[in-house]
């Protein structure tokens, strides 16, 4: 029996424009920041770490300068993955498998707080945050940490239930997550491949954007799979979709 769950990982306010190219500047928007649980028989995963708490406190010394003046974290006390995992009586040393999506600073602040876990990330995405130290920040990632490189699709426990998958674009190794239950129930966790339900509808690509042929096509991908095969696609940072399901401690499935 596979339980997941959905851990509100705080909010960031920043403007639209960030996210929607074409809106006028000055209009702030605030989104939340997820992690999910996925407790399956043959292990934790937990995909994404969130932002890490000392950003709350020093947001210019965690995040960096350009970051912290971009975006306003809008998090109370507990809403950090940590916290949230505690909720249900887990610790960081329960979990298995992390999946980073990818390694902005939203998405793997607290990697190193899972010391025993082992790290399932696309080999590009290492191979970036590695090579390029100025758009990605060491202090999210950079961890004696057991990272395991990996090329494209990857089934987590072999069999089919979780499936890795790239999503390219935002960033080079962006992957998202693909849970199976049965043909009739099938979730991507889609990160940062696509923010919001309206990205996906009007093929809107954000400010951030490290190719957008790439990111063209994982949206494409994407809305063929809700549209040709029924998946639910849960979006990386669509409020209105956030607000609306239940959150840890309560099971999402
Ligand atoms: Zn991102
Ligand atoms: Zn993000």
């Amino acid at each position: 029996m596979l339980r997941v769950y959905a851990l509100h990982c705080g909010s960031l306010e920043f403007d639209r424009s960030l996210f929607f190219p074409a809106s006028a500047q000055g209009v702030r928007i605030a989104t939340p920041v997820s992690s999910y649980l996925i407790v399956h028989p043959q292990g934790k995963v937990l995909f994404d770490t969130g932002i890490h708490c000392d950003a709350l406190t020093d947001p210019a010394g965690r995040l960096g300068k350009r970051v912290a003046s971009l975006f306003g974290l809008r998090s109370r006390a507990g809403e950090d993955v940590v916290s949230q995992l505690a909720t249900l009586g887990i610790g960081p040393h329960d979990i298995r498998y992390v999946v980073n999506s990818h390694f902005h600073f939203d998405h793997c602040g607290c990697n190193a707080s899972f010391t025993r876990a082992t790290f399932l990330l696309q080999r590009a995405e290492l191979l970036a945050a590695r090579t390029e130290r100025n758009r990605y920040n060491p202090k999210d990632w950079d961890h004696p940490l057991d990272y395991r490189e990996i090329d494209g699709e990857h089934d987590v426990f072999g069999d089919g239930v979780l499936v890795l998958l790239p999503t390219p674009g935002h960033t080079p190794g962006h992957q998202s997550l693909w849970i199976r239950l049965d043909a009739g129930t099938q979730f991507v966790l889609t990160a940062d491949a696509c923010y919001t339900q309206e990205h996906l509808e009007k093929t809107i690509l954000p400010g951030a954007v490290h190719d957008a042929a790439q990111m063209t096509q994982s949206l494409a991908m994407l809305r063929g799979l809700r549209d040709r095969q029924g998946v639910k696609l849960l979006y990386g940072h669509d409020a209105g979709q956030w607000d609306a399901m239940p959150h840890a401690p309560h099971p999402f499935i």
